[in-house]
């Protein structure tokens, strides 16, 4: 069985060619620039060259049906027919309170989809018009939505409620939901397995250290507690988002700056977290690791302040399940930079970490328990694979 995984952001478009009998890769690739001048596809079929497509691509519809001509072309494809493909696992942001699973799309998925709209504005009208898109280009085939919220939907009213008036939960379903949904699920999933763990007796955090950041507790398979909000700007430090802030600021600066609150919010989406900190250095770990290797005093700062969030988090996160068994870093900072996982391992003696050092330093993208033999908890490097998880979830949901 053969399942198209594809991740329409709002004028790019991801894909992987997945065959399922071995999960093995056929190809995938990249849209970027929909709508906008320059449209590219960049297309790389596991055993043969790379492919780039430059021609105009007003909308995602334009790009599905690129991509599809992609995988069957006789050159750079890997299909003789687009009816080799039986489902398409599509990642949709956000499915609000109306969904904890992954679905078959349907007329109802889709105005959900729809009602969410205020709710995921970049996603999930982009995910809507892919889903739409391949409707129309492979007719008959499933389409299945994969919810960057869904795994969160298991989290209790106490985990998930704001301190403000009720009435802006029951109006407006101003709650916390979550992100990063399939990659906690999967992550955690494989930490389960990799540390030898029961899962109907697990109590497990997976760190996602990406260039967004979130940290969910997940007791015996399911999550209780993440630190993403009402959007993806709640919690950690991240490239570019703040995480958690005194709401108040927000007044604040727009005040003296002379600013609207949605251009506020859209700094701290934008040019805060690591890079703001920072004073502007970068985003990006690998160029504020050599700044502080360069003694720059605001880049240490930067990644000793975000280490000391992860860590809060890991600390009330164990309290939250009154307990620990493994913790997982995952996602480009988690799964490459030894020295933030050094730099968060610092804080968790109290808990009988103790990190090995040497795995520490050794595990870049692959499977690795990183703590000694000794330690009490089992820190992991557990990789993410977003585009797998989702087409599991297809797979188990066509078969
Ligand atoms: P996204 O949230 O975009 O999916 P990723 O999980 O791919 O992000 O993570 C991207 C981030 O990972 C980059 O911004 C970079 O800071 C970090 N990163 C990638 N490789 C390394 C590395 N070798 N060392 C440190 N950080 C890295």
């Amino acid at each position: 069985m053969n399942i198209l995984v594809l991740n329409c952001g709002s004028s790019s478009l991801k894909y992987q060619l997945i065959n399922m009998t071995d999960e093995s890769i056929l190809a995938k690739g990249i849209v970027e620039r929909i709508g906008i001048e320059g449209s590219i596809l960049t297309h790389k079929p596991t055993r043969k060259a790379k492919y780039e497509v430059e021609q105009t691509m007003p909308d995602h519809n334009v790009a599905v049906k690129l991509v599809l001509d992609a995988l069957v072309d006789s050159d750079h494809g890997v299909l003789k027919n687009v009816n080799e493909i039986n489902a398409v696992g599509h990642r949709v942001l956000h499915a609000g309170k109306y969904y904890s699973d992954s679905i078959i799309v349907n007329e109802d998925v889709k105005k959900v989809i729809r009602d969410c709209f205020d709710l995921g504005p970049l996603h999930n009208p982009a995910n809507l018009i892919g889903i739409e898109a391949c409707e129309a280009a492979m007719p008959g085939v499933p389409n299945i939505a994969v919810f960057d919220t869904a795994f969160h939907g298991t989290m209790p009213p106490k985990a998930y409620l704001y301190a403000i008036p009720r009435e802006y939960y029951e109006k407006y379903d101003v709650r916390r939901y979550g992100f990063h949904g399939t990659s906690h699920s999967f992550v955690s999933k494989e930490t389960i397995k990799f540390a030898g763990l029961d899962i109907n007796n697990s109590k497990v955090i997976v760190a996602h250290l990406g260039n967004g950041a979130s940290i969910s507790a997940v007791v015996n398979g399911k999550c209780v507690d993440t630190s993403m909000g009402l959007t993806p700007l709640e919690g950690l430090i991240m490239g570019t988002r703040s995480g958690d802030l005194d709401p108040a600021i927000v007044e604040f600066v727009s005040k003296r700056e002379n600013i609207s609150v949605s251009e506020m919010i859209k700094i701290l989406n934008k040019k805060s977290g690591v890079l703001g900190m920072s004073g502007g250095i970068s985003s990006d770990f690998r160029d504020l690791k050599a700044a502080m290797d360069n003694k720059n005093e605001l880049a240490t700062e930067t990644l000793q302040a975000y280490t000391y969030r992860v860590a809060k988090y890991i600390g009330s996160y164990v309290a939250a399940m009154n307990g620990i068994d493994a913790i997982a870093f995952t996602a480009g900072v988690g799964e490459n930079a030894f020295y933030i996982r050094t730099m968060v391992c610092a804080y968790l003696g109290y808990l009988g970490v103790t990190l090995d050092e040497e795995a520490n330093h050794a595990a870049v993208g692959e499977e690795a328990v990183i703590t000694t033999a000794d330690s009490k908890v089992k820190v992991c490097v557990i990789p993410t694979n977003e585009e797998l998880a989702i087409a599991r979830e297809t797979l188990d949901l066509v078969k």
